[in-house]
């Protein structure tokens, strides 16, 4: 009786759960898009900001004009857009999941493509808050499943991108830890998270010094950042299956590069070139976090 009682009001949550992880896969979206360009425009600024005094002052006047010309940028500026019309989204076209489906991922004014990868991302985080929820209700721990995804989703992607990892996401994923450990949410003490990010930190920072040009610093902060949420035996898990994974990334991105003839995976994960380690953290990290908060919830 009490379980009927019950579905309707899970039923309930699991929705609101969807939603709320669509509305939060669209902010994603919006952050995996601009936060490079805002990276960028910021180190262009520092740059111009170094060298203004080489510029000649009969054409000072119109470099000024021009950056007081240019649109603001931040994720609130400009409101969303076609990148290909620059036509306003009305809100109909704003809605998560849905406006790409009827749309058919295409601009209804000129037509320019919307990637595919807006609908898959909004559509996988809805339907991991949903599952979450489902199974683990409205509870700090469904809470920090989230957030640790939230975070994790666009870092991979940023990676995979511009191959950086944005250092304000990466302290969000370690301090939400830390605090998660201090609340008592993680089953993690504080104690252990804390040596786990020092010793992680310290260790693959060793590594990326003595083998300069392999591991970026951006992925040691990463490791050390998913360490915390993990013990001490799966953060060296952690470290092993980033390792297995991102060598399965760049020998099947070889291999695919090699089937399609060079139309496959051309810009990343070949042999010969620098590949993004950060989404094979993600992946690791997602994966022993699961492993061992459901062997211990379950
Ligand atoms: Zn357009």
């Amino acid at each position: 009786m009490l379980e009927i009682l019950q579905t309707p009001a899970l039923w309930l949550t699991t929705t609101v759960a969807f939603f709320f992880g669509a509305v939060i896969g669209s902010f994603l979206n919006v952050v995996i898009d601009r936060y490079p360009k805002i990276q960028q425009r910021e180190v262009n600024d520092a740059v111009a900001s170094m060298t203004n005094h080489l510029i000649p002052p009969e054409l000072a006047c119109f470099y000024e004009h021009e950056s007081k010309k240019r649109q603001p940028l931040s994720l609130a500026l400009p409101a969303s857009h076609c990148d290909g019309c620059n036509r306003p989204l009305s809100w109909y076209e704003n809605v998560p999941i849905i406006s790409w489906l009827l749309l058919r991922g295409k601009c209804r004014t000129c037509g320019v493509r919307i990637p595919g990868r807006v609908l898959w991302v909004e559509l996988f985080c809805a339907t991991y808050a949903a599952t979450v929820v489902w199974f683990f209700g409205m509870t700090p721990f469904a809470v920090m499943a989230c957030l640790v995804l939230f975070v994790a989703l666009p870092l991979a992607l940023i990676d995979m991108d511009t191959q950086e990892l944005p250092d304000p996401m990466v302290y969000i994923l370690l301090w939400a830890g830390l605090l998660f450990s201090a609340g008592g949410v993680s089953r993690v003490s504080l104690q252990t998270a804390v040596v786990n990010a020092v010793f992680f930190y310290c260790l693959l920072w060793s590594v990326s010094r003595l083998m300069p040009g392999k591991l970026g610093g951006g992925d040691v902060k990463l490791v050390a950042a998913f360490s915390v949420y993990l013990t001490f035996h799966n953060a060296l898990y952690l470290l092993i299956l980033s390792c297995v994974l991102g060598l399965v990334f760049v020998l099947g991105g070889w291999l695919a590069n090699k089937l399609s003839r060079g139309k496959v995976c051309t810009k990343f994960y070949s042999l010969r070139i620098p590949f993004p380690f950060g989404p094979a953290i993600c992946l690791g990290g997602m994966g022993v976090f699961w492993w061992q908060n459901i062997r211990w919830l379950l």
